[in-house]
């Protein structure tokens, strides 16, 4: 089986450059990998319904003979079209396609197939369009469907499928030791990857299933599970003396209780326990994250170490790097910022200064975790907003140093289950707590009738020398073109605002654009501020009183929460309006979650019951490989396969047991999908 994923695509019978082109997009490269591609779901046409008891808008198999003679012909606009009636013991039905010259030779008058389709039932009579059919000679009954991109039919991809099945060898080695499959009753791979694809029965497909489903999650566990064994060995960085209450001095405010706690949690680890610190800070939006990160870099740079600090975008870490030298401006403290967006010559100066230890705090995005990125002793890494990155992400900064520290930050609260995956074992601390004297911002859901109204709400505050935003989703969701923002801002600069100053940022702007906006906005320079989804992350901006956001309902609660988290930042009464058109009630009632509070627990529970775990484990953000069968919600399977973790884990603790060679090399597969391999 391994060779095969060696085996490019396009040496498939059919497979040329555009069809190889078109497999890769659905992530397809290899043989293996089309092998490793399962069905998004079936069709199961064994238990066919008759045309009588079907009902209208069913999507159903019919079992039916074929009665007239094909007729052709065009629509009135043009369409070409075949259609004949087909009938069962109950009823008759009449079948149509539109534009398919082939299907008229296909069928035969008085022999019976099945038809997959959707019914209607009108004034008309009972009607399928476009079915997909199949002889009743054909003895495949349950149908696989692929996921598709456009260009590919499932047809396609069937066919391929059914080559590389061909080509597995006649004995594939079972990834999963004969042990296991005994103790959880799993069917052999062989029988899965057959079934997976080109089932016989229902049933077949659900062993195969569940095999494959426990398999993938049982790499997972096993593979985030080295990663974390890892930091289980002795820490080299030694850290002998707090400098906690000297920090607490240079700060223009007062830490809250629950900072002075995290920041406490923190120290603790760094001095007294033996293995590095694998620390969790999670805290709602404006809880002071930031400064508790500060206070740590503070110690262990005194401590004579580096920090590097690794947050999700460039306007972030610009921000935390220009707060961090305002801070420490009289402290002897070295800091750099590096973001992808440096010069060359900026970065070969940077990664100097981090490899001779003459930074000693850096701040930055990915850029931290390039190849060429060395530092003479690391003694922390911390990552922001760590919903954003990924397990492999932070695993290639701690690969910097000699097993330092770990702090991670978190807005996003997590469900304890799905914690326990992605965050693993971290030690948890928890900031509950806002600077004093902050007002809950208050929320109000608007239709688009009311949008003047809101113009001149905003202008109000503007008046008063507010700043505001407002959020379009427009550009990051690709849906319309980047112009609609821009014309959009332009209308606003040009009309509602044009006595004021408005600015644009989106994430498809040069950093150094959108960091000058960003510091025009911070410095009241642009008081309006028209922006995409790139603001939602950590963006601090005090004076910033109204977020006003377009298409609400295209957002999920947690992330409006971090949105609606850019205002109520300083002293001032604070707002944020939401703008939706929808008239789904059950769009407004999670909408209207928002208005009634400011807790982001809440919300996330909120979120969860509404919408499922999907939105936690949606949209990459957790950063865990993709997978291609199992579902992370489904808390069954991610219990059986933790079992079943753990005691490969009692028997072979470093997974050398020549049993377990088959795990260890799709471990590395998995992984390396992540970005990451973990074993060698
Ligand atoms: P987050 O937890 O969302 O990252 P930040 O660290 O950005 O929050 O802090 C939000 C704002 O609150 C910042 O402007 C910060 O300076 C301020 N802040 C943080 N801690 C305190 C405090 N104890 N008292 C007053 N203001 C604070
Ligand atoms: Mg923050």
């Amino acid at each position: 089986m391994s060779s095969l994923f060696e085996i490019p695509i396009h040496k498939l019978k059919g497979v040329g450059k555009s069809r190889a082109e078109l497999f890769v997009k659905l992530g397809v490269k290899s043989v293996g990998d089309l092998i490793r591609y399962y069905p998004r779901a079936y069709e199961d046409w064994s238990k066919p319904v008759s045309i009588a008891d079907a009902q209208n808008g069913e999507v159903c198999c019919i079992r039916a003979t074929v009665a007239s003679p094909v007729t052709e012909g065009y629509t009135k606009n043009g369409k070409y079209f075949v259609r004949f009636t087909a009938y069962d013991e109950t009823s008759a039905i009449k079948i149509t396609f539109f534009n398919n010259r082939f299907i008229s030779d296909k069928i035969k008058r008085d022999e019976q197939y099945y038809f997959y389709g959707k019914i209607t039932k009108d004034n008309f009579g009972i009607q399928m369009i476009s079915p997909t059919l199949t002889h009743v000679s054909n003895a495949q009954t349950v149908h696989p469907i692929y996921n598709l991109t456009a260009g590919m039919s499932n047809k396609i991809i069937e066919g391929c499928v059914r080559q590389a099945l061909s080509m597995l060898p006649d004995v594939i080695k079972d990834p999963l030791p004969e042990f296991i499959r005994q103790e959880y009753s799993l069917c052999d791979l062989r029988f899965a990857l057959q079934n997976i694809h080109q089932p016989n029965s229902a049933e077949d497909v659900k062993k195969a299933r569940h095999r494959l489903v426990f398999e993938e999650l049982l790499i997972l566990n096993l593979g985030l599970r080295n990663l974390k064994n890892k930091r289980r060995s002795e820490t080299a960085v030694k850290v002998t003396k707090s400098y906690s209450d000297e920090f607490e001095k240079l700060l223009p405010f007062k830490l809250t209780n629950a900072q002075r706690r995290a920041i406490t949690d923190c120290i603790n680890d760094v001095m007294n326990k033996k293995t590095s610190m694998n620390r969790l800070v999670q805290g709602d939006v404006g809880s002071g994250k930031t400064a508790v990160a500060a206070s740590v870099c503070y110690t262990m740079a005194k401590n004579g170490y580096q920090c590097a600090f690794m947050v999700p975008t460039e306007i972030l870490a610009t921000q935390h790097y220009n707060s961090f030298c305002e801070l420490f401006k009289n402290c002897n403290i070295n800091i750099s910022l590096l973001t992808g967006s440096a010069t060359a010559t900026e970065k070969r100066r940077i990664r100097q200064s981090l490899a001779s230890g003459e930074t000693d705090i850096v701040i930055g995005t990915h850029a931290l975790i390039t190849e060429d990125t060395e530092f003479k002793n690391l003694g922390i890494a911390i990552t922001d907003e760590q919903h954003r990155f990924g397990v492999a992400q932070r695993g290639a900064l701690l690969g910097k140093g000699e097993n330092p520290h770990l702090l991670v930050m978190s807005a996003t609260p997590i469900p304890r289950t799905l914690g326990l995956i992605i965050y693993g074992d971290l030690d948890i601390s928890i900031i509950d707590e806002l600077p004093p004297g902050r007002k809950a911002v208050a929320t109000y859901l608007i239709d688009a009738g009311k949008r003047h109204r809101a113009y001149s709400f905003i202008k109000n505050e503007l008046k008063k020398g507010n700043c505001c935003y407002i959020i379009c989703p427009l550009v990051e969701e690709g849906e319309l073109p980047l112009a609609a923002a821009e014309e959009y801002a332009a209308e606003l600069m040009l009309d509602e605002f044009s006595d004021y100053p408005v600015g644009l940022l989106h994430g498809k702007m040069k950093s150094k654009d959108k960091e000058s906006v960003m510091q025009k906005f911070a410095d009241g320079e642009i008081s309006l501020l028209v922006a995409t989804t790139v603001v939602e992350v950590g963006v601090d901006v005090k004076n910033a009183t109204v977020i006003m956001i377009e298409n609400a309902e295209r957002f999920g609660l947690s992330q409006l929460h971090q949105l609606r988290g850019r205002v109520g930042r300083g002293q001032e009464q604070s707002y944020c309006i939401l703008l939706s058109d929808s008239k789904s009630e059950d769009t407004l009632k999670r909408l209207s979650v928002m208005c009634r509070t400011n807790s982001g627990f809440e919300i996330a529970d909120e979120d969860l019951k509404l919408r499922g775990p999907g939105d936690f484990f949606g949209s990459r953000q957790h950063g865990l490989p993709t997978l291609s069968i199992a579902d992370l919600s489904d808390m069954q399977s991610v219990a059986v396969s933790q079992q079943a973790a753990e005691e490969i884990i009692r028997i072979s603790p470093d997974l050398s047991d020549e049993r377990l060679k088959g795990i260890r090399a799709e471990i590395r597969r998995l992984m390396s999908k992540a970005g990451e391999n973990t074993l060698n």
